[in-house]
Formats: structure tokens, sequence, C-alpha cells
């Protein structure tokens, strides 16, 4: 007999299958990463070349799991009332690990009431995509400013970091799949994150300069503060 699925249930199966595949796939590489790096040592010069590039592409496919699948998990799309300040300030406390290891140091201004709908796993995988890049683009000694207010019913939440910007064939080409000027990029974080803002009825958009730095800017539908 033949099954017929609708589209929300092909869609939450999609869903259970990456976020199991990103928790299942993750240890095995963590650990393969582990041994190389403990072979390296003692081998030849290219074999040492190998393994590094063995590594590199083990980090690759980590970098797939944290653009693209890191906040999926076995259910479907949850929509509540978010509570901006609480969550970018516990991602950021999440995110800061990473910036240490990068030098760089994060900022935020963020208002105490702002409210938007939409789901809060959706929402941490935007602003860890977007705070991501900013540390990446910034490294050493620069600052990257988190800033999130209100204006004319609509939440705005801006990313600006003192890293090494774009030029404007650059900036044309964000959110492309697999467009990435990084070593290690996927190229799948700002596709993946663009998709995700249209899915809170937001708008993401970029200004950069060359050499200065990179400014996100989000701007999602309000909701009145809770009573
Ligand atoms: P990845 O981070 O894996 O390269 P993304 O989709 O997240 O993939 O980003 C694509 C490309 O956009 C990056 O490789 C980089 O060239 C550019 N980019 C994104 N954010 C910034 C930023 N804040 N400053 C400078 N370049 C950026
Ligand atoms: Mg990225």
């Amino acid at each position: 007999m033949q099954q017929e699925f609708s589209k929300a249930e092909k869609l939450n199966m999609v869903s259970e299958l990456a976020a199991a595949i990103a928790h299942e796939v993750r240890n095995p590489l963590t650990v393969v990463r582990g041994f190389i790096q403990l072979t390296k040592e003692n081998v030849t010069e290219q074999h040492k070349y190998f393994m590094e590039t063995a590594i590199l592409e083990l980090d690759r496919a980590e970098g797939i799991i944290t653009d693209y699948l890191n906040f999926a998990k076995p259910k479907s799309i949850h929509k509540e009332r978010l509570h901006i300040s609480q969550e970018l300030l516990a991602l950021l406390e999440f995110i800061q690990s990473y910036a240490n290891l990068k030098g760089v140091h994060i900022e935020s201004q963020i208002e105490g009431d702002l409210f938007i709908t939409g789901d809060p796993l959706q929402f941490k995988q935007v602003i860890l995509n977007l705070v991501k890049n900013a540390v990446e683009a910034t490294e050493n000694q620069g600052s990257v400013l988190v800033k999130a207010y209100a204006q004319n019913r609509t939440v705005l939440i801006q990313i600006a970091d003192t890293g090494e910007g774009m030029r404007p064939d650059q900036l044309q080409r964000l959110g492309s799949p697999y467009y990435s000027t990084k070593e290690k990029g996927t190229g799948l974080g700002l596709m993946v994150t663009f998709r995700l803002v249209e899915e809170f009825k937001g708008r993401l958009r970029f200004e950069s300069q060359y050499g200065k730095g990179t400014t996100a800017m989000l701007k999602f539908p309000c909701e009145s503060p809770a009573k």
C-alpha cells in the first residue's frame, strides 16, 4: 500500500533527519580529528600534509553542521513569543568563548522589552551565523557590537563589526549557496540565514565598507510587550 505524506509531514521528517545527522555525525568527526592530530607528530612531511588536509576537510564538515544544523531539533517549527534581550544575551554568552579564541571583543546595547514571534531555535541559528561571520571577519583586536531596539513597530537588530569589510561585488553574492572566501568556510551560513529570516517575515540586509567593517541589519515585525 502506498502512503501519502503532506508537505508539513515531509518537512518534519527532513528536520528530524537533519537533527539526528547533526547529533550522530558530530561525535565521530571529533574522534577522528583527535586521532589524526595525535598521529601527526612522527611522520614524514608528505604524510603531515595529507593529515592537515584531512583535518581541514573534517573542519569543513563540522562547519556545515554548525551553520546549518546546530539548532535543528527533532520537532516541527514551533512559533512562540520571543523575548529578544533574554535570547540575545544567552546566545552572546554562548558565542563569547569562540570570540575570545579569535581575540575579538563582543559588546551589546540591547533594549529590555522587545518581542517578536517565531521559532526560538531558528532565531538562535540566525544570530549565531551572523555573529560568527562578524567575529571571523574581524579577528585580532577588533570588536563586534550587537544592538537591538524598537522602531516604528519593528524590532531592529544590528551586528556591526570592525573587520575586513566587503566590496560591492562581494556584497551582491551574499546568500548564494557555497559562496565563501574562507579556507574552512561552507558558504551555507547566510543562505540558511536569509531563508530563516523569511520564516519570521523579517528582512536582512548588509552595509559594508571594504577594509573598515560590515553591519548586518535585521528587521522583524514587532509584538507589543507582555502585560
Ligand atoms: P562562510 O562563513 O562559511 O564563508 P557564509 O554564508 O556565512 O559562509 O558567508 C559567506 C561569505 O560572506 C563569507 O565567506 C565572507 O566572504 C562574506 N561575509 C559574511 N559576513 C561577513 C562580514 N561580517 N564581514 C565580511 N565578510 C563577510
Ligand atoms: Mg558563516
